[in-house]
């Protein structure tokens, strides 16, 4: 279903006024989780002043140790959803239990699944009984024809509105968080009719290769980017080496919109 022999032309995703695959560059930003809702609210705010439509936040985070934040679940999702009526913004969140899922798109409007989760077959089949855009990211060990068949689980159940999202791989390389596999998004686009996306900050886990790897995203056809941005990264409760302050998130955007 997935698959651009059976459907040449691209899918197109709508996403409150953001039409993703239209050959156009779309952006998600937002902190790694969702603390409070002030610090969700100054990073809306940030997203507002640019134009853009769309606020990513984790409420439920899959975190390598169990001891650390795991994210404040169905008050994190409450927050977004308040967020989403006081700035009018499509809110992506990610999900990790098929049994939440019901629930959960009362709150949110993309479904994000994330690397971890990406061959949880529960999950994505329950995903894709929805009728929520989800955002796929690819597993840390996915081959891309893994990501391909993990798209088709989501699709198979009926859902074809589904974003991919290219976050980096495991290699030896320790110089970056993961190794960004840049190719996979022109492969990504000539075997499937979905948008790609590129997350620079999970794939580098690097602030100062986001605006790099950005760049090399739209310049090799993603249709978009996503990043993590944060009041105050250094003290935020996941992803504090990574995620950008507001006044870089704003350079960010004045530079790739060179
Ligand atoms: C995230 O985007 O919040 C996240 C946890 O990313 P990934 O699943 O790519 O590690
Ligand atoms: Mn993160």
């Amino acid at each position: 279903l997935v698959s651009r022999k059976k459907k040449p032309e691209d899918t197109v995703i709508n996403i409150n006024g953001d039409t993703f695959g239209d050959g156009k560059n779309h952006f998600i930003f937002g902190p790694c989780a969702v603390e409070s809702y002030e610090q969700v609210a100054e990073v809306a705010k940030a997203i507002k002043k640019e134009g853009l439509k769309l606020i990513r936040g984790g409420a439920f985070k899959p975190r390598t140790s169990p001891y650390d934040f795991q994210g404040l679940g169905f008050e994190g999702l409450e927050i977004l959803k308040q967020i989403a009526d006081d700035y009018d913004l499509a809110v992506v969140s990610e999900i990790v239990n098929p049994a939440h899922i019901e629930k959960a798109v009362e709150y949110i409007d993309v479904i994000q699944i994330g690397a971890r989760n990406m061959q949880n077959f529960e999950l994505l089949k329950a995903a894709g009984e929805t009728n929520k855009p989800v955002l796929l990211k690819r597993g840390m060990s996915a081959t891309i024809s893994d990501f391909i068949n993990a798209a088709e689980y989501i699709n198979s159940k009926g859902n074809g509105q589904i974003i991919l999202c290219e976050r980096g791989i495991r290699t030896y390389e320790k110089a970056t968080r993961n190794t960004l596999d840049i190719t996979a998004v022109p492969i990504l686009k000539q075997e499937t009719h979905l948008p790609v996306m590129v997350d620079v900050t999970h794939s580098t886990g690097r602030r100062d290769l986001l605006l790099p790897a950005a760049k090399a995203a739209i310049a090799i056809g993603a249709d978009g980017v996503m990043a993590e941005v944060h009041p105050d990264p250094a003290v935020a409760l996941s992803d504090a080496q990574q995620q950008m302050d507001i006044p870089t998130f704003h350079n960010f955007m004045k530079e790739l919109s060179k």
